[in-house]
């Protein structure tokens, strides 16, 4: 080749190469989609086809990411439209007009929401769609991840164990759900067996496991997920219903980071008349407080998002809603399998998630409703000490109906079962790892403790200081409720029915207590000195 023509050729091939390759001038910009700033994965927010694709690629609405990846609107127009047209009750997330016949305890009893009202409710009900109005013009990733749904459940009512399994269908894109597991935590109530089967027989997509033993929540989504075979993992719970294009949002940060765990937002059904709508606030960050409550605190101003759609970062997942990719769930080794029932589970995975490079993202434009129960509905078995203070001597219970702040402590008919006193936490006490005595059940003990002052004195609620002190107490092999800084012992009048203190003599009656459920560990514990 003579040296004219090769430069020639040279000078070509750089133009060309120009063309296709540099940003901003070349082909190579007509294709790209713009990522506002260079973080991972910036398709979720608001897409507008890059320069010069043309006309009649916008109508077409193709798309594309920076590695050539197409990027697809992925509303389901039709499902859209079908629910727009609903009507009934409940339908749009509307209050259902709750008859006094249904407003009654036992409606609440079983379930801790109202399942005379949710039985009501179309299991295909429509839900408002309350997303911020740019979620509509967002596009995701054409090519998505898929992902198995773990739903765990434990003695969940019928139709809102099915309404969820409904929503999940009707709403996400049938080729991005591997499977939906619900895997049933030893659940005593018939319509869970048999019947249970018998319908979801009918869904090819939907499997059903089993636990051997009541195994809580926790080792409950474990086994869900050992068994799942999608891509990505995403963990809903058994009351919930999931909102327009809720997965592909969630599905499109896990592909653009296959570290991120995200959460959808997470919207309220009424436990009374299962309207839907959004968490007070709306758009949170999760935290908690140094009793390690969960809380959702505001995003501060420095942290928002020029497009309030767009996710964002929050330290610690509210706990049941997430999805994450299925391999590095088990590189972060799930969740500790000695967590029992309930609780914590979300701090342990929160942290882990950061502490391994990983991040937690809720993301605005998935919103899946909730059903935030009156009061928790299950037996929390042996384990947990959970009980109702029974006095030997009197046959009455310890209760804080006449418990306002400061206020002594008294005696009480004891309420059986799970009725409304119990659910109010009235007659439910829990010892806690500090060693004092709050109401409530374990997971939703209030901020209480009782509090004696003196040998003499009256028991009463005061503010926790977790400081033992006036608020730590032993509960002895006698009985006998014992308060070490006075060195005496939990009494009552059979007269008046007030609890006071008084010099220890266990083989006074009414210094003898017995508990509903104990945990012989917990107590022993409770009482080494
Ligand atoms: N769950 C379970 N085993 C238990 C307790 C709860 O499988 O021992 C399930 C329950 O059915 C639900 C999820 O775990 O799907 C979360 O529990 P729950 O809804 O009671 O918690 P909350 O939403 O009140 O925090
Ligand atoms: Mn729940």
């Amino acid at each position: 080749m003579r040296r004219k023509e090769k430069r020639l050729l040279q000078a070509v091939a750089l133009v060309l190469a120009a063309l296709v390759l540099l940003p901003n001038v070349g082909l190579w910009a007509l294709y790209r989609e713009r990522q506002p700033d260079g973080t991972p994965g910036g398709s979720g927010a608001a897409v507008v086809p890059a320069a010069g694709l043309g006309s009649h690629n916008q109508q077409k609405k193709i798309f594309f990411v920076g590695d050539g990846q197409k990027l697809k609107d992925w509303h389901d127009k039709e499902a859209i439209r079908r629910d727009a047209q609903r009507v009934g009750n409940g339908e749009q997330g509307r209050p259902y007009p709750m008859t006094d016949a249904e407003r009654v305890d036992q409606a609440y009893r079983e379930n801790g929401f109202n399942i005379y009202v949710s039985d009501k409710i179309s299991l295909n009900r429509s839900v408002p769609d309350i997303r911020h109005p740019n979620c509509n013009g967002k596009r995701y990733l054409e090519t998505l991840p898929n992902t198995s749904i773990i739903i765990p459940f434990h003695n969940e009512g019928w139709s809102s164990l099915l309404r969820t399994v409904h929503s999940v269908l009707n709403r996400s894109p049938p080729e991005l759900i591997a499977e939906i597991v619900l895997v049933d935590d030893f659940s005593d109530r018939e319509h869970l067996k048999k019947p249970l089967e018998d319908y979801m027989a009918l869904f090819p997509s939907v499997r059903i496991l089993r636990t051997k033993k009541r195994e809580g929540l926790i080792r409950t989504r474990m086994l869900g997920a050992s068994a799942a075979t999608g891509d990505v993992i995403t963990f809903l719970d058994s009351h919930c219903e999931a909102n327009v294009n809720w997965l592909p949002p969630l599905l499109d940060r896990i592909a653009q980071n296959r570290k991120t765990i995200v959460c959808p937002m997470i919207d309220v059904i009424d436990h009374d008349d299962f309207r839907y709508e959004t968490q007070a606030g709306d758009a949170m960050r999760g935290a908690f407080d140094w009793e390690m409550y969960y809380k959702r605190i505001p995003i501060p101003p420095e942290l928002q998002k020029a497009d309030p759609s767009d996710p964002f970062e929050s330290p610690v997942m509210a706990g049941g809603l997430f999805a994450v990719d299925r391999k590095w769930f088990w590189e972060l080794g799930g969740y500790d399998p000695g967590l029992e029932i309930w609780g914590g589970e979300q701090y342990e995975i929160s942290f882990k998630v950061w502490m391994c490079g990983g991040r937690m993202e809720d993301i605005p434009c998935s919103r899946v409703g909730h059903i935030y129960r009156k009061y928790v509905p299950y037996k929390v078995p042996a384990g947990v000490s959970l009980a109702r203070i029974h006095n030997v001597g009197t046959g009455l219970c310890a209760d804080t109906k006449h418990g306002a702040l400061g206020s002594p402590l008294r005696l009480e008919s004891c309420v059986r079962g799970r009725g409304e006193a119990a659910w109010n936490n009235m007659q439910v006490f829990t010892f806690t790892w500090r060693e004092d005595i709050r109401p409530g059940d374990p997971q939703h003990t209030k901020k209480f403790c009782f509090d004696a002052i003196s040998h003499t004195s009256p028991v009463t609620l005061y503010d926790c200081h977790s400081m033992k002190g006036n608020q730590l107490w032993k509960y002895r092999q006698d009985k006998t409720l014992y308060h070490p800084v006075s060195d005496s012992c939990m009494d009552c009048s059979e007269s008046d029915h007030r609890i006071f203190m008084n010099t220890c003599n266990p083989s006074s009656l009414t210094q003898q207590w017995l508990f509903e459920h104990t945990n012989s560990t917990v107590l022993e514990k409770f009482n080494r000195d």
